[in-house]
């Protein structure tokens, strides 16, 4: 069938065979199917959705469009956390040193920054040396030897994801349940895990805006999971403004490690230890996820976290002085404070606004061949229902680039809005998704 009787077919609302999707899979790796027709695809994909019997099937061909690594020969429950993408969240830092101290393998495979979001591969890469780009014998060793692994898709890895994923940002195809559905778990079911947990964010900071699309991708991606044998909880998590207080690569190392040696950054902190706590037990080091997140606590405060990290730093090649010394790092060229010119209490802080700052600053990509400033990003000094009074900075800016200051700073200040009185928040912990439905969180 030709590429465009495909794209037709999808742009008129009908469902896809597997044979259709799977010629254009191919077609697309094999370089048959370009990046306009696929973009095409994807774009009708976005406006007519899919079954959950396309969804699933895509997910499917993705996985085999490369190979699934066996990891039988390392002992114990496997267990990843993979998120639906967030503004300021590294969780995935704290939270696979510290559930891999409490006995549990973690095999991760991480993505880059996508949209206002960042990716975890981005952050570790910041680390002077550290290797992502391991092949699947150099991550069967670190997984093997230390309980841990973090790493990039490797061509072996669900290659058509590895395309498709950059292809969708910059097409503004991202948002869309079965893309996201299909590019997560493939890339998931193809690192060789027993079990998942994972966060679909909700709130304006999220690819998902709402609880109900939220809760909807949240069961599409635990019944994908389920019906490949795999133990998969999901957890709807708020993410209405940044997590924690970094944003940017380095940057947000620094507060990593600041909670890996036992600083309780509020909302970050407490999201990490239940996903954290989900791991520990689907990994049966916990009967339940209330002991899982009393066992991370425990991994935190004994530094035994922190150990761990380390010793992933350096078993994947990266200069650990770096990590125990923070200062040595270099910092930008500019350090430039954004002041509030009202006062007030701070009401909302909008992550989309400043993940895009923050690429604007040089920690994203606006293009896929973009390179990254690991130092580059922001800091904010103020959080939602803060009192602010006018002089205060609400956020610092980190930058060499010295020619997009005054427009960044204006867009940063816009991100804040001030108003008379607190506001009420949302739970952080929304709710919590497995094969039998979405039920409040079970802490
Ligand atoms: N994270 C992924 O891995 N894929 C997406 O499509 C969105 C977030």
């Amino acid at each position: 069938m030709l590429p465009s009787e495909i794209i037709r077919k999808k742009r008129n609302g009908e469902s896809l065979t597997r044979d259709e999707l799977r010629s254009f899979i191919d077609g697309y790796l094999r370089g048959d199917i370009s990046d306009y027709q696929m973009s095409a695809l994807l774009m009708a994909v976005y406006f007519r959705g899919m079954t959950f019997e396309e969804t699933l099937t895509l997910t499917d061909l993705m996985l085999h469009s490369g190979s699934v690594v066996d990891l039988s020969s390392v002992p114990g429950i496997k267990v990843d956390k993979h998120s639906t993408g967030g503004v300021g969240d590294k969780v995935s830092l704290i939270l696979a040193p510290m559930v891999a101290a409490c006995g549990v393998p973690v095999p991760m495979i991480s993505g880059r920054g996508l949209g206002h979001t960042g990716g975890t591969l981005d952050k570790l890469e910041s680390i002077p040396g550290f290797r992502t780009n391991l092949s699947i014998d150099e991550y069967k060793a670190v997984i093997k030897d230390i309980g841990v692994v973090m790493m990039g898709q490797t061509k072996e890895i669900a290659p058509a994801d590895k395309k498709l994923y950059a292809l969708r940002d910059v097409t503004a195809t991202v948002e869309s349940i079965p893309l996201i559905a299909a590019s997560i778990m493939s890339k998931k079911l193809a690192e060789g895990i027993d079990a998942l947990v994972l966060d679909v964010k909700t709130g304006r900071g999220a690819f998902m805006r709402t609880y109900e699309e939220s809760a909807e991708l949240a069961k599409t991606l635990v019944t994908i999971g389920t019906m490949m044998g795999k133990h998969v909880i999901g957890f709807i998590t708020t993410m209405d403004e940044p997590l924690g207080s970094a944003i940017g690569n380095w940057l947000e190392v620094v507060e990593a490690v600041e909670c890996l040696r036992g600083e309780e950054v509020p909302q970050l902190m407490e999201v990490t230890y239940v996903l954290g706590g989900a791991m520990v037990m689907l990994g049966g080091k916990a009967p339940t996820l209330s002991e899982g997140i009393l066992r991370c606590r425990q991994a935190i405060q004994s530094g035994m976290a922190y150990e761990k990290f380390l010793e992933l730093i350096a078993r994947q090649g990266g200069d650990v002085h770096y990590i125990e010394d923070l200062e040595r790092y270099p910092i930008a060229e500019h350090t430039v404070p954004v002041i509030t010119e009202v006062e007030g209490v701070i009401q909302s802080i909008d992550p989309v606004k400043l993940g895009y700052a923050a690429v604007e600053l040089g920690a994203g990509r606006s293009r896929i061949d973009e390179t990254i400033d690991p130092k580059a990003g922001i800091i904010l000094r103020h959080h939602v229902n803060d009192r602010v009074e006018i002089g205060d900075a609400l956020a610092i800016l980190h930058t060499d680039r010295s020619d997009v200051i005054t427009a960044v700073r204006n867009q940063v200040r816009q991100a804040f809005h001030i108003g008379p009185y607190p506001v009420t928040k949302p739970p952080m912990i929304q709710a919590q998704v497995d094969k039998d439905g979405v039920h409040p969180a079970g802490l």
